[in-house]
């Protein structure tokens, strides 16, 4: 059951976790270190380093995707995180070079080829590297890098930094003199290297043994597909309404098209997954050309946008466009199990012609407890349908008088989003109670 409580004390155990193990190095230098200090300069440039380091490590972890690590927050929270704690992660290396400089200019000899050239060449690699993971990941568009290749970069380029800073460390061994010091720092980095074989090479091997297998292609409405696969020779997936997977079509496993998509399908139907795309850019665009018959691998499930299934006794649905996939998995279960419970789905599209899952809905209202408000952005001829964009007004006026007893579930685009979850902020709507899922994680 979701609490206030309980979604308090899971963000709280995390954040500490976090926090003592980005301090964590800090304390491991100093136990037993006998050393005179060198000022406090260089002793805050040389902790911003260890500090920066750790938090380099954790971002790992943290795009590991571990759905135990996922779990109390759902992965779009945890990659959000891992975006804002990146940046900290650069300012504390980058800080770390620069006070020290500034403090000491004698630490310029560390970039000084003529005095140690791989030395030279490794640290102003990393510099040059943090700096790249940085800008890349601002200006992936500007720059017109493209996704698959600026993920790899991404990890590529991390995993550098992580193993020349510990290299680096060790090195210098200041702090790093015992050898249980050495061999945590060693573990640490192994750990993050670990993170990426298991990610890049296990997980895929694990999916090469349960492929599926595509029955269906279908055209929803314009530039929208919905594409069905079946298991072969294995269970299928155990997931819940409303969750994600990644998905990578074709003959291979280890292919870099590897694209997230939320189920649309329901988790009772055991031997059928749906998912429906909107053309976005090269892989949604091709992927109605997939031959029927031909593989597909699933990794999953992730994500916690899922109802609760004991609590909660009206849902509201704020959807925008594609966002409208993971309501249909949870709308589908709720008529599979009989479930009863009261659902109203506020739908933002721009008219009704590209309106996926319209007829799909109507049938759903007339079998829930379901009441769907379109909103169009064209007049509906009709008049049938609501005219504009989502608004809190709009919004207010289809809630129930009581908004706290809603459990309220956020999809679509990026101003949508916000103004839902603004007005549900201002409306004094337990945090708890809102489940928001981004489909632009990065
Ligand atoms: C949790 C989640 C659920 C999603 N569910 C759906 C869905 O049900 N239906 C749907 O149409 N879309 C969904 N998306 C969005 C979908 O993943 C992207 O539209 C798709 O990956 C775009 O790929 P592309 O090559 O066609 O476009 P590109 O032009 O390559 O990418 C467009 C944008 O999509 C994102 N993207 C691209 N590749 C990836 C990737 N491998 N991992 C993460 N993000 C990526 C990036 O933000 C990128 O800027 C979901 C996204 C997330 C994060």
């Amino acid at each position: 059951m979701r609490t206030r409580f309980a979604y308090i004390y899971n963000s709280a155990k995390w954040l500490l976790l976090f926090t003592v193990l980005v301090i964590a190095p800090l304390v491991l230098a100093v136990v037993g270190h006998e050393e005179e200090s060198r000022g406090f300069w260089i002793e805050f440039g040389v902790g911003l380093g260890f500090a920066g380091l750790a938090l380099m490590g954790l971002q790992f972890v943290q795009t590991g995707r571990s759905s135990k690590i996922g779990a109390p927050f759902g992965m779009d929270e945890i990659l959000h995180f891992h975006g804002q704690s990146g940046y900290v992660a650069w300012l504390f290396i980058m800080g770390h070079f620069i006070i020290l400089f500034f403090a000491d200019p004698d630490y310029l000899r560390y970039l000084d080829p003529f005095v140690n050239l791989p030395r030279a060449v490794a640290l102003s690699g990393v510099i040059v590297a943090v700096c790249c993971l940085i800008a890349f990941t601002h200006w992936r568009e500007k720059i017109g890098l493209i996704y698959e290749w600026w993920r790899a970069s991404h990890g590529l380029l991390a995993l550098f930094v992580v193993f020349v800073g510990t290299v680096h460390i060790m090195q210098v061994s200041f702090y790093v003199t015992e050898l249980w010091q050495q061999v945590v720092w060693v573990g640490f980095s192994l750990g993050a290297i670990g993170m990426l074989v298991y990610n890049r090479v296990i997980r895929p091997l694990q999916m090469k043994k349960k492929p599926y297998k595509v029955t269906s292609v279908k055209e929803e409405v314009e530039e929208t597909w919905s594409i069905e696969v079946e298991p072969e020779g294995h269970e299928g997936l155990d997931f819940k309404a409303g969750q994600f997977v990644w998905i990578t079509l074709g003959d291979t496993p280890f292919s870099m098209q590897q694209h997230p998509f939320t189920i649309s399908s329901s988790p009772e139907v055991k031997d059928k997954i749906r998912f429906t795309m909107k053309e976005l850019g090269d892989f949604t665009s091709e992927a109605k050309n997939i031959e029927i018959g031909s593989k597909a691998f699933v990794e999953g499930p992730y994500g916690n946008f899922t109802m609760d299934e004991t609590s909660s006794t009206h849902n509201v649905f704020i959807v925008g466009g594609i966002g409208i996939t993971p309501v249909m998995s949870i709308l589908q279960t709720l008529k599979m199990r009989g479930d009863q419970r009261v659902s109203t789905v506020i739908y933002g599209t721009p008219s009704k012609d590209l309106t996926p899952f319209y007829d799909e809905l109507k049938v759903l209202a007339a079998e829930l407890e379901l009441k769907v408000i379109h909103v169009f952005e064209e007049p509906d001829e009709e008049g049938e349908a609501e005219t504009g964009l989502i608004t809190p007004d709009l919004i207010r006026k289809h809630l129930p008088e009581d908004i706290s007893n809603c459990e309220y579930f956020i999809c679509g685009p990026q101003p949508m989003m916000d103004v839902a979850e603004d007005a549900l902020r201002e409306w004094k709507v337990p945090v708890h109670m809102v489940h928001a899922e981004r489909f632009n994680i990065v």
